[in-house]
């Protein structure tokens, strides 16, 4: 794999650690896709219609209604708040562990730090960080751009 395979497209590349139990690390890419306002909104209007298409799809069910209409109703605004929350997902990751140096792939996921992956090679738990972090406030994903 050298980088540029198809799901990479259209993320930022993100130059992560790669840390294992025992404190070795190695080093990884995560890819990030970063959201501006136009794209939250789209992604976060599917994601009503979808529910509130499921919960008109249910009208008609007899009895299952009761059960079906209302959560969907009301999963659809949550949705959509935290789809525009959503600033940035995961696309997916290539990371090498310290233990085998097996590169193991991660898949699209929320970006919620510090990732958690298990080794394609050996099967040990990774825990994947930036190679800083900021407890102030959002990160500027700009600073850990992969060279
Ligand atoms: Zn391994």
């Amino acid at each position: 794999m050298d980088g540029s395979v198809e799901w990479t497209q259209g993320g930022d590349a993100v130059a992560v650690v790669v840390q294992e139990r025992q404190g070795r690390t190695a080093s990884g890419t995560v890819y990030l896709k970063v959201l501006d306002k136009a794209a939250r909104t789209k992604r976060a209007g599917v994601a009503l219609a979808i529910c509130w298409g499921l919960a008109l799809g249910s009208l008609p069910i007899l009895f299952f209604h009761f059960f079906l209409v209302p959560p969907f109703g009301v999963l659809g605004p949550v949705m959509f708040l935290v789809r525009m929350k959503q600033e940035r997902f995961v696309l997916g990751a290539q990371v090498d562990c310290p233990v085998c140096e097996e590169r193991t792939q991660l898949g699209k996921q929320a970006d919620g730090w510090p990732l958690l992956a298990s080794c394609g090679g050996c099967g040990i738990r990774l825990t994947i960080q930036p190679p800083r972090t900021d407890d102030r406030g959002p990160v500027d994903w700009r600073l850990y751009a992969a060279p």
